[in-house]
């Protein structure tokens, strides 16, 4: 078994462009390509950004028990890593790296425990928060306010994580979280 790295927050915190850029500097990253049921948004590619399946198969897959973790984040849209994944990852020797909601995250920590570090990205303010998500352009007034109400929530979360990274200068919080990553990749 190999190690993970997880980073959680609510949507519009930073993640996906931090994880990102740990995957630029860190060869023995890998990223978790989580299945969900929504839509492909802007330039992402199935297989790459995610699985993109029905809820068909997507409810399929859980019968089959096919899932580690796995939600309803928001109301009729469905998440979930899929063990194949991991074991995919763990084959090459790599890193698994995971972009996942706050619950997701918590629950691959209580499962891995000590060969997983759990980091919360937090942002400087509610406020800011979904001034980014409006300035991201990628989600319509009504998603928009589903996940500001639950990032509302989510920001509680924080202290249930091993490190909490603060995201307001995106430069600073890129540096943090290489420093992060290279002391657990190396312990
Ligand atoms: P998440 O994956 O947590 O939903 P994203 O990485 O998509 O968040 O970031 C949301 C938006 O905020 C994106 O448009 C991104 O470019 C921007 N962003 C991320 N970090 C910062 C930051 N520190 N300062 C300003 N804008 C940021
Ligand atoms: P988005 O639609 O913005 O890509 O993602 C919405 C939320 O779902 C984000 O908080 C994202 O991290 C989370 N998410 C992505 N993949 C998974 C997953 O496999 N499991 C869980 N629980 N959440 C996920």
């Amino acid at each position: 078994m190999g190690k993970l790295l997880i980073f959680s927050a609510p949507s519009g915190a930073g993640k996906t462009t931090i994880v990102h850029h740990l995957l630029s500097k860190f060869p023995e990253l890998e990223f978790s390509i989580s299945a969900t049921t929504r839509l492909a948004r802007g330039d992402e590619e199935d297989g790459k950004d995610y699985y993109f399946i029905s809820q068909a198969e997507f409810l399929h897959r859980i019968a089959k028990k096919q899932f580690v973790e796995f939600e309803e984040v928001y109301t009729g849209t469905f998440y979930g890593t899929l063990r194949q994944e991991i074991e995919r990852i763990w084959k090459t020797g790599k890193t698994v790296i995971f972009d996942i909601d706050v619950e997701g995250g918590l629950h691959l920590k209580r499962k891995y425990q000590d060969q997983a570090l759990a980091i919360f990205v937090q942002p400087p303010s509610l406020e800011v928060l979904k001034e980014r998500l409006t300035g991201r352009g990628t989600d319509s007034e009504e998603k928009l306010k589903e996940r500001f109400e639950k990032a509302e929530k989510e920001l509680n979360y924080a202290p249930r994580f091993d490190v909490i990274l603060k995201n307001y200068d995106l430069a600073t919080a890129c540096a943090e979280a290489e420093k992060l990553v290279g002391d657990f990749l190396n312990n």
